[in-house]
């Protein structure tokens, strides 16, 4: 079994790679800083050394790289259960004063990126009537708030790629999931003077996205909203 995760160096998306790989999954993560992807494919391959662990620099933001990215997929292996778009970044602002091409970045980085990541991979899965694709959305993908500016742009359209793929997938049996978690402890949040227990935990987003995966293949979750306990920041 194989997994792609984009953007898995840190966060939300190593918690995923992690969880997936304590279950036996191959597993392939993108990042742009080599150092990182270096020492996560070390620390991975020594504690699953029966894995196959494909670290991979790509800017994701950047279409050449994306498909160069898929292509070194696509000669390592013949099909594909799990693909997560996870990459992402958030600069905060406002759509009136966000600095100029702030939009540009986040929707290469956030949306472009699923859709030219999901296109060109889904070739290793169309063949075999199965595979599940999960869009890290947000909530900012449901509800626009201050300076939230471009970012909520970007996840909105994430959504709606999510929802668009959703309905031309269900006849090929490929499962659909969008994830819109809220805040969570990460280091998109440095500097931010508040209580950890103000945040959500990584391993609580893996373990939905793993929980989700394992259901039986008669279901799909279309769509996971998470918060902290006491709610949005
Ligand atoms: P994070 O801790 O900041 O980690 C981001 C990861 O993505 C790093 O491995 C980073 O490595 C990689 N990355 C960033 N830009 C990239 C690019 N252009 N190409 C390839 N890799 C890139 O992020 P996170 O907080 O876990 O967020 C992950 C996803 O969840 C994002 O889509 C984010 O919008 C979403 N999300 C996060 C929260 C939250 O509160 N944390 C809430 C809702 C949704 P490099 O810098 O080396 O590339």
């Amino acid at each position: 079994m194989n997994i792609l995760v984009t953007g898995a160096t840190k966060g939300i998306g190593r918690a995923i790679i992690e969880r997936f790989a304590d279950a036996g999954f191959n597993i392939a993560f993108t990042a742009r800083t080599q150092a990182d992807l270096h020492d996560m494919e070390q620390s991975l391959q020594s504690e699953f050394p029966n894995a196959e662990i494909l670290a991979i620099q790509a800017d994701m933001s950047k279409k050449a790289d994306v498909l160069a990215m898929a292509e070194q997929i696509k000669d390592r292996w013949d099909s594909l259960q799990v693909l997560v778009n996870n990459a992402g970044v958030f600069f905060p602002g406002e759509v009136i004063s966000e600095a100029d091409g702030a939009l540009e970045q986040m929707i290469d980085t956030n949306l472009y990126s699923a859709y030219y990541t999901t296109r060109a991979l889904l070739p290793l899965m169309l063949p075999q009537k199965k595979g599940h694709i999960f869009n890290m959305c947000s909530v900012a993908s449901l509800q626009a708030y201050p300076n939230g500016g471009s970012y909520s742009i970007s996840k909105f359209a994430l959504l709606g790629f999510s929802k668009a793929l959703r309905e031309e997938l269900k006849q090929h049996k490929i499962r659909v999931t969008s994830i819109a978690p809220g805040a969570t402890l990460t280091a998109s949040w440095a500097g931010v003077d508040l209580p950890e227990s103000r945040f959500m935990d990584v391993k609580d987003i893996a373990e939905i996205v793993f929980d989700t995966y394992k259901l039986s293949q008669r279901t799909v979750v279309e769509d996971i909203v998470l918060r902290p306990m006491e709610g949005d920041i």
